[in-house]
């Protein structure tokens, strides 16, 4: 087998050069970190679910109009992607209160927002990744006035798309964050993950956390909840 070329490696993955140059491969980790690296740990069967969950999500997310940097699942835990140059802003959708918003606000968790609410977070972590305005956005030259309507437009789509998908499965989408990415042709995609690790999701019934809020809150059950979110989203059906 020809030598493999890491081209980077992050908190939760590993992401390999391929013989097409447009293309590269991910591995998912099992490794958790949360509070910008300061906790760590491990999640066993992580990876495979979160590569899995993903890529469920992102076919149907393209299904219904949404460009994203999926290429093709090659393993449990490896899928080719597009190559992109990432977007340095974090995009996150709040469709309840919950962490870093309701601490800053002063919300309940759980207190439902009026609309839907969208967050740029400058991806920087010898800051602590930032929350940024648009001025802070454009003044940085992290993104053009072009670039954030449709980061804007394409973040409220995919939450529209994902509540619909998590309620199907008995799931709350209480809030999320997205990575998007530019194709050589100047095209945004959607790029790195959906999973249980960026995504806050309750159960419908008994608003239970089943997401990576157990780990970095120390609630017990991380591995049962990631691989109860994956067996529902699966079976794509509610309980
Ligand atoms: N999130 C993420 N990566 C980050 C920060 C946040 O995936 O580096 C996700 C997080 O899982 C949650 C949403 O974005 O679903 C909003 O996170 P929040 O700002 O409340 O921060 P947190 O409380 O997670 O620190």
């Amino acid at each position: 087998m020809a030598e493999e070329t890491l081209l980077y490696e992050g908190k939760a993955k590993k992401v390999f050069a391929t013989s097409d140059p447009g293309v590269v491969r991910v591995l998912y980790k099992d490794d958790a970190t949360a509070f910008n690296g300061e906790k760590r740990g491990t999640i066993v069967g992580k990876g495979a679910i979160n590569n899995q969950m993903s890529n469920l999500l992102f076919r149907y997310l393209e299904e219904h109009g949404v460009p994203t940097h999926f290429v093709e699942e090659v393993s449990e835990r490896e899928t080719l992607v597009r190559k992109v140059e990432i977007i340095p802003l974090e995009v996150v959708v709040r469709n309840l209160a919950a962490g870093s918003f309701s601490k800053r606000f002063g919300i309940e968790e759980g207190t439902v927002l009026e609309r839907p609410l969208v967050e740029f977070y400058y991806k920087n972590d010898a800051l602590g990744d930032p929350l940024v305005t648009d001025d802070h956005a454009l003044i940085l030259h992290l993104a053009t006035e072009k670039d954030l309507a449709e980061l804007r437009r394409l973040a409220l789509a995919v939450n529209d798309l994902l509540i619909q998908r998590f309620r199907e499965a008995g799931l709350i989408l209480v809030d999320f964050k997205l990575e998007f990415g530019r194709l050589p042709s100047g095209e945004l995609v959607l790029a790195d993950e959906i999973s249980p690790d960026t995504c806050r999701l309750w159960d419908e019934r008994t608003r239970e956390k089943l997401d990576k809020d157990r780990f970095r809150r120390d609630l017990g059950g991380v591995e049962e909840a990631y691989q109860e979110v994956w067996a529902r989203l699966k079976g794509g059906v509610a309980r």
